[in-house]
């Protein structure tokens, strides 16, 4: 099975019981706790769903579990490493389509891409994937932690594999670095994380958290860029950039709507919508703090919508109050 997975495009395979996992409780605390914030699909009936993976395809036995790089060296742009490319659920569907096909002419499956209500890397950990780390990313000795995942939940019987150990160890690198201290424990508030504040959330950014974003756009890969388990990450012909990923800031932020739709067309990018994704142009830009970003700021102050006008004019006084220059 791993060598079809590999035929398939896919650098990890494994397999894990089609049972119900033992983080489900950690997983219930979690949303319990209202570390999800506002992403629903994570809350709502289908949280219930990710008891049993059997409630996704009865009469399931096994879920086989592959990891796809999408590392490509470094990276300095204001967009994260994963949303470059195209999008990954369209490449993973294909590849999973193919890897079911090979395995057995004759078995009912269902494919998960990140969107079914599945307990991924719990199960990607159960399969021998890699450990889950402190940062809460799915890691790979040797390969690291640049992984999309996908699951096949299959009828087929087939042997499972082992967890490997936790090799974190007394490292808590991510901890520290995490400009908004969104991890601890092991644990991820999804309130304070980057990612989350940039790509999920769709009303205004809290305030006392916009000054951390850094010129993160769209993601954020702070955690898995200090990571030591991917210093030697293995770079992948995969994914390569749909867009000019090295845009600017001022670039970004003088993209007209139907210009937005172009650029990102068939990338994850599309997910913040436009003027979500103007929002945060506006606080990199505030953010950032830079002089240069006072005359771009002005012309998003006076945008249409008031998300984008309110982020621009927040980001415009904290230029002000920080270097004395009159932003109006
Ligand atoms: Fe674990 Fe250190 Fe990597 Fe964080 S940075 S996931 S603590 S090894």
């Amino acid at each position: 099975m791993k060598r079809l997975a590999q035929e398939c495009g896919f650098e990890l395979a494994g397999i894990a019981a089609a049972q119900p996992h033992p983080d489900f409780a950690r997983y219930e605390a979690w949303v319990g706790a209202g570390m999800a914030g506002e992403m629903r699909y994570l809350a709502d009936h289908r949280a219930e769903m990710r008891r049993d993976p059997r409630s996704l395809l009865p009469g399931a036995r096994s879920i086989i579990c592959v990891g796809k790089l999408y590392f490509r060296g470094a990276n300095d742009s204001v967009i994260s490493r994963y949303a470059q490319g195209r999008d990954y659920h369209d490449v993973l569907r294909e590849r999973l389509e193919a890897l079911a096909q090979n395995v057995s002419p004759d078995h009912a499956y269902k494919i998960c891409v990140d969107t079914a209500p599945l307990l991924e890397r719990s199960y990607a950990r159960q399969a021998g994937l890699g450990w889950i780390g402190k940062n809460t990313c799915l890691i790979n000795e040797p390969l690291g932690s640049w992984f999309f995942l996908g699951e096949i939940i299959t009828t087929l019987e087939i042997a499972p594999d082992h967890p490997p150990p936790d090799r974190c160890g007394t490292c808590s690198r991510c901890v520290e670095a995490c400009p908004t201290q969104a991890l601890t424990n092991g644990t991820l508030d999804a309130r304070l994380c980057i990612s989350y504040l940039n790509i999920e959330l769709r009303g205004p950014i809290p305030e006392p958290l916009r000054i951390h974003m850094g010129e993160n756009v769209f993601g954020c890969d702070i955690c898995q860029d200090v990571c030591p388990w991917n210093s030697r990450a293995p770079e992948t012909e995969d994914f390569a950039p749909m867009f000019d990923a090295s845009a600017s800031l001022q670039e970004l932020a003088a993209l007209s709507q139907e210009q937005f739709r172009e650029t990102f067309r068939n990338t994850p990018v599309t997910r913040a919508k436009y003027h979500g994704f103007l929002r945060n142009v506006a606080t990199a830009m505030g953010s950032a703090g830079d002089l240069r970003f006072i005359e771009p700021l002005q012309k998003l102050a006076i945008h249409p919508d008031p998300l984008v006008a309110g982020h621009a004019q927040w980001a415009l006084r904290k230029i002000a109050s920080e270097t004395g220059v009159s932003t109006r």
